[in-house]
């Protein structure tokens, strides 16, 4: 089945702001409950969220397979196990539907009552239940720049990095959406020079700027996905902060990798943008050099050309954008990752969620994290209002965006924000 949907001419009858990360052409889709308190499936085109539980009990989804329930759910699992076939099908529809040569909705202002809302009376949800979390350490930039400040200048990349997608297990559970708050985390951290650990909060609390893709069901126990049809099995992208604590990882890290400094929070953006939608978008990734074993080889384009911004706005204050980076400095593609996570046999389920790595740039404004920014701490990065930050404070709020521009078609993921909290109080 063809890709209808990323036609830039085609136009829609919903009034669309120009520059929206939303045109007809993006079609995400997320989990919201609506002003009535209902839990839906939906969609987004400008700054209207679309019931598409509501749109298939209209039935204006007749003539592709799914089952009467699909979209009457609180998480997406269900409809990305249904495949990339019917991930298709529907976008497509959805793209009939409110492209504006099309009447039948909207001429139609009882359907449109129930099937459409603003996106102010709603409240996103997380968009999948997300069963198992990966992180990887993709960006060559970022994996050079923390071993030349943890270890060593001259071999700051590890002998593995060049021949391996490095990555560790994570934990689900504090996975949440934009707008969630979170609280400094508290544990223990070796101070400068000390011999013994100290119990407090973290003073270093940091975020990454990086990108998560979500998997559908992809293989059984004991059987690789082949790097080839690896893109098949990716629904699509949302931004991801995952947020870290500098001084208990330092401490920590030794060992097993990362643990108490990575799972106090991670922060997705609510509207997941499909691979689909990104065709327009592909670009090559960076050369491979030593090439890659074969179960990792690539031809052609396997990157996508995403903005990716960050800001960080103090309380009752302006944001100030801190670093501009992209998601095509990646040395390591989405394809690569996921053959190289089943290469062993390891299964991923649908709702599986893969993060990139923080994603730096070659220049030192588009570092994807204040560990590099600041440079340790050494080079305060200035704010608007006169201010400075060696890392995050609390009360502060970080904005990730991230969006996709080229021959006058934009599409973007919207943003991804948290504020962080004062610790939580230990009684004395
Ligand atoms: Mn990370």
């Amino acid at each position: 089945m063809p890709v209808n949907t990323n036609n830039p001419n085609k136009k829609t009858w919903l009034a669309v702001a120009e520059n929206s990360d939303f045109p007809i052409q993006n079609i995400p889709f997320g989990v919201f409950l609506t002003r009535d308190d209902i839990v839906t499936i939906g969609t987004r085109i400008g700054d209207y969220a679309i019931d598409l539980g509501a749109l298939h009990q209209l039935g204006y989804f007749q003539g592709i397979p799914l089952t009467e329930d699909i979209f009457l759910q609180d998480s997406l699992n269900d409809f990305i196990s249904d495949g990339k076939k019917t991930w298709r099908a529907v976008r497509n529809r959805i793209s009939e539907i409110f492209d504006s040569e099309n009447l039948a909705l909207q001429n139609n202002e009882e359907h449109k009552k129930v099937v459409l809302f603003s996106i102010d009376e709603i409240e996103m949800q997380l968009p999948v239940q997300i069963g198992d979390y990966t992180d990887f350490y993709s960006s060559r930039e970022h994996a050079t720049n923390v071993g030349t400040m943890f270890r060593d200048p001259e071999n700051a990349l590890m002998p593995n990095w060049l021949h391996i997608p490095v990555g560790y297990h994570g934990r689900s559970s504090t996975i949440i959406p934009s707008g969630t708050a979170i609280r400094r985390p508290s544990g223990q951290t070796l101070p400068k020079g000390a011999e013994k650990p100290v119990f407090g909060p973290s003073r270093l609390v940091d975020f990454e700027l990086e990108m998560a893709f979500i998997t559908t069901d992809a293989n059984v126990l004991g059987e690789p996905i082949p790097i080839e049809q690896a893109e098949d099995y990716i629904f699509g992208m949302v931004l991801f902060n995952d947020w870290s604590a500098r001084d208990i990882q330092k401490w920590e890290y030794v060992p097993l990798g990362p643990f108490l400094a990575k799972n106090f929070a991670s922060s997705i953006s609510p509207w997941i943008v499909t691979i689909d939608a990104l065709e327009p978008f592909r670009v090559d990734s960076p050369l491979q050099d030593p090439k890659p074993f074969p179960y990792l080889l690539q031809t052609g384009k396997h990157s996508f050309d995403i903005h990716l911004e960050v800001a960080i706005q103090p309380e009752n204050d302006e944001p100030t954008t801190i670093t501009k980076s992209n998601f095509k400095y990646m040395y390591w593609t989405m394809a690569q990752q996921l053959a190289h996570h089943t290469i062993n046999g390891c299964v991923v389920n649908s709702g599986d969620m893969m993060g990139s790595g923080t994603i730096s740039g070659p220049t030192p404004d588009s570092y994807g994290s204040m560990l590099e920014l600041s440079w340790q701490g050494t080079k305060p990065v200035p704010l608007n209002n006169g201010q400075t930050r060696k890392f995050i404070e609390d009360n502060d709020t970080v904005i990730l965006t991230g969006y996709c521009e080229n021959n006058g078609m934009h599409i973007g993921f919207g943003e991804v924000t948290t504020k962080l909290l004062p610790a939580f109080q230990f009684e004395k």
